[in-house]
């Protein structure tokens, strides 16, 4: 379900815009000032913006250019309210994406925004919102699923917890499956070329993982390759 911010100080157009959308089968989302809005563009992540211009705390013009001047790509759409404004939309580049005169039908309202949900959906262009991307790289190796997006490990379909360092770890060597690596090149690789400390990090990380993985059953996927390092079979 798509879901819709609108930041929009009047209750009344809140309550008829906020009505319509969810008999079209849209979620809303309703802030009544500025700043509030802009926050719950990053917390909620919308995938669209109906934005008023005149608002307390922080006007439409401002958060529109914000927002793309952070890199967030999410759609608006504009509600203006005097001529005036239709025009500064018009001729000044705020980033938005269409904009619609106050008063306005609803059925205006609906096609404007289905055209422009569209647009992007076509277009695929990378929100902050979209759910895509999962499962799209996931490494498996036997019964190991890694999936680096969400950060889960599966053996046999059953999840096992790692810390941090422990998953990226088996990540790193997951993804060169087959090379060897050296202490000093994991400790590079995991922890950062600024790390300081012991490659003795590294064997008890490693000790770590085998405990986790396969009931202890030390060589089933990571192989110690005597005075080298280690690699994933
Ligand atoms: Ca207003």
């Amino acid at each position: 379900m798509k879901k819709i911010l609108i930041i929009e100080d009047e209750p009344s157009i809140r309550e008829l815009v906020n009505y319509n959308l969810k008999v079209n089968g849209y979620e809303v989302l309703e802030a009544g000032d500025g700043n509030v809005g802009m926050d719950m563009v990053y917390s909620e992540k919308p995938d669209l913006i109906l934005l008023d211009i005149m608002l307390p705390g922080k006007d439409g013009f401002e958060i529109c250019r914000e927002l793309r001047n952070a890199g967030i790509k999410t759609p608006i759409i504009m509600l203006t309210a005097k001529n005036e404004e239709t025009d500064k939309v018009r001729g000044l580049d705020f980033g938005a994406d269409d904009y619609i005169s106050k008063p306005f039908g609803i059925r205006e309202m609906m096609a404007r925004i289905k055209a422009v949900l569209r647009r992007y959906d076509v277009a695929d262009i990378p929100g902050i919102s979209p759910e895509t991307e999962t499962n799209s790289h996931t490494i498996t190796v036997g019964d190991l699923v890694i999936d680096p997006d969400r950060y889960v490990v599966t053996e046999g379909g059953k999840e096992i917890e790692f810390t941090l360092k422990e998953f990226e770890l088996l990540r790193f060597l997951a993804e060169n499956r087959g090379h060897v690596f050296t202490r000093d090149e994991i400790l590079d690789k995991v922890w950062g070329i600024d790390y300081v400390g012991e490659t003795r990090t590294v064997d008890v990380h490693i000790r770590h993982l085998r405990k986790k993985l396969s009931q202890g059953d030390e060589d089933k996927y990571i192989e110690t390759i005597r005075g080298k390092g280690y690699k994933i079979k």
